[in-house]
């Protein structure tokens, strides 16, 4: 058992699990979420709460931040963790954001005497409930090293991707490949559909041709293709993190002609009210749109 404190700062639907595994594998909790419920969910398990952001600042040696989007990691970090760690505390920032924004909130941690790394995370919420999450970190060697041990409670797979920025760059484009591919799937399981198609041989025979990609092999048809929509990983954050994509190849010049029309359709799917569902139920947004019934695997025995 671990005897210094792991700050940890946003307990969503990847947070929770995430901190879970943390305390579950020894590691002294101390979390914070604006939202009660999970810190006490995380109390059960041996871990204690925070009141505040600051709270745990003052309180951990490493901290690490889970939040939603980069206005709520520059908040949070410069104006409630900065302030309050004691000289040499490493902060790791899990979540997805613009790189510009690491950049900035990295050298405001560095001017102020403390460390910062960059660890995204790659595949889903039900990999990081089983602690098999994969990360992308940006850091200098020392501080990878710092924070291995507890990467390695919460995934499986860890890379290091180069000095801090490398880690949330190679996530972006990571989820630009990711995030269009699943459009792509709703519309050619669309079209499946209204040809009449049988489901579980199209998914079969797509995953067996150069059409093979990840999500209609993991997520799908254990999702939507179930009735399952809840996420996950919500189409809101996915719209996020395409818009990043977007947004920084437009920094560096690059034209993403399939991503910003697949970023149209997430914001379609959230103009009917799909944000909050899982990203695979842009399938269902799709199928409303073309007048298709969503098609369902049946469910499989337990
Ligand atoms: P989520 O919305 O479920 O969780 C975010 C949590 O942050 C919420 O519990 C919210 O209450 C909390 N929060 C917001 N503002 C806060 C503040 N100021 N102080 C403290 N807590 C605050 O989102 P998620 O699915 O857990 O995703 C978190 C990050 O991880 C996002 O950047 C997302 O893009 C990324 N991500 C998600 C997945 C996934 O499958 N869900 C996978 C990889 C990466």
């Amino acid at each position: 058992m671990s005897t210094s404190k792991i700050g940890f700062i946003g307990l969503g639907r990847m947070g929770r699990p995430m901190a879970s595994n943390l305390q579950r594998k020894g590691f002294a909790t101390l979390s914070f979420d604006i939202n009660p419920e999970p810190i006490a969910a995380l109390t059960k398990l041996g871990g204690v709460g925070a009141r505040s952001a600051e709270e745990v600042a003052r309180g951990s040696e490493i901290i690490f931040t889970m939040l939603p989007a980069s206005p709520e990691v520059r908040s949070v970090v410069l104006n409630s963790v900065v302030p309050n760690s004691k000289p040499g505390t490493l902060i790791v920032d899990m979540s997805t954001i613009d790189p510009l924004t690491t950049d900035e909130v990295a050298a405001a941690v560095k001017a102020a005497g403390l460390a910062f790394v960059d660890a995204p995370v790659g595949r889903l919420a039900t990999h990081a409930d089983r602690g098999e999450s994969l990360f992308m970190v940006g850091a200098s060697a020392d501080n990878f090293a710092r924070v291995k041990p507890m990467l390695e409670a919460m995934g499986t797979t860890l890379h290091h991707c180069g000095p801090v920025g490398a880690g949330i760059r190679m996530k972006i484009v990571n989820n630009y490949l990711a995030i269009a591919a699943c459009q792509l799937n709703a519309e050619t399981l669309t079209l499946a559909t209204r040809f009449g198609l049988d489901l579980q041989r199209t998914i079969d025979i797509l995953n067996g041709t150069t059409a093979t990609n990840g999500h209609l092999k993991t997520n799908f048809p254990v999702k939507v293709l179930l009735g399952d929509i809840e996420p996950g990983f919500q189409i809101d954050l996915a719209h996020k993190d395409l818009s990043l994509a977007l947004s920084s190849a437009s920094a560096a010049k690059v034209p993403l002609v399939m991503g910003a029309v697949a970023r149209e359709c997430l914001q379609l799917a959230r103009s009917r009210g799909f944000g909050g569902k899982d990203f695979s139920a842009l399938l269902d947004a799709w199928c409303d749109l073309a007048g298709v019934v969503p098609p369902r695997l049946p469910a499989k025995a337990a």
